[in-house]
């Protein structure tokens, strides 16, 4: 840990109807409230009016799981920073990488996301990670770099208060398999440095999550890492006791 804030996101991912969304915030709502670490909730889009009216006064913030690079038109299924904004988002995750795998997203569409969502006024909170194949084939390092320059080019560093990156090795979302502290310190430390040679010193205050299998039996670990400012997570975000025992980790 370090003095960068730390930020622990949920990905509720295609879960939640508004009435599980009601029970589970309102379950969470109390159990975080001394939270230390800034709270994220990124709900389906159906839930997010839900999610900011019951979250309204509290510390927990609502984000989306995607936003358009347009600004309105002909962009069948796409939702724009405007509508998310009218809802009261102020996150909202970009590239992803089950967007990228099921959904096309690219580096190029990432760079356009997330322009668009910091020039609105939403918190992008970019993610980046190799597969399995790419780290055993030993290019985990220029997978990262690959992504750092094609997701975040063209962006002046005075933007980065405003870019979250979410570090996620693709092997370990959704399947158990954490990375180990070294191995995830390791990557979030390479990922600062690429950082530090496209925008200085800024690199130093930009929050870098960990996400991939983190929950409450490995959070502490993986937090006290020094590059590691919070997490991304899933499966352990749908759960308000679990989702809270990680909000409140202890480094
Ligand atoms: C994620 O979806 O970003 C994620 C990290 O999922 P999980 O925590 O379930 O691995």
């Amino acid at each position: 840990m370090t003095n960068r804030k730390p930020i622990i996101a949920g990905n509720w991912k295609m879960n939640n109807t508004k009435e599980n969304a009601e029970k589970l915030l309102k379950e969470l709502i109390p159990l975080v409230a001394d939270a230390t670490a800034e709270v994220v909730v990124c709900v389906p889009y159906t839930a997010i009016e839900t999610a900011v009216k019951l979250t309204k006064g509290t510390n927990i913030a609502v984000g989306s799981q995607n936003v358009s690079w347009a600004d309105s038109g002909a962009f069948t299924g796409e939702i724009s920073a405007d509508m998310l904004l009218e809802l009261g988002a102020k996150y909202a995750i970009i590239g992803h990488s089950e967007r990228r795998t099921m959904f096309g997203e690219t580096d190029e569409t990432v760079n356009k996301r997330t322009k668009q969502a910091i020039a609105k006024g939403l918190i992008a909170i970019v993610c980046i990670g190799e597969t399995l194949a790419e780290r055993q084939g030993g290019i985990t390092e220029s997978v990262l770099k690959t992504q750092i320059l094609g997701g975040l080019k063209d962006i002046p560093a005075s933007d980065f208060d405003k870019i979250v990156i979410a570090y996620e090795p693709v092997w370990a979302i959704g399947t158990g398999l954490v990375a180990t502290d070294e191995q995830a310190e390791a990557a979030v430390a390479y990922t600062r440095r690429e950082l530090a040679a496209l925008i200085g010193k800024k690199a130093n205050e930009v929050c870098i999550q960990y996400g991939g299998s983190m929950n409450a039996s490995n959070v502490d670990g993986l937090m006290a890492q020094p590059n590691i400012d919070g997490g991304l997570i899933g499966g352990a975000s749908l759960k308000a006791v679990d989702f809270a025992r990680v909000v409140k980790f202890s480094a």
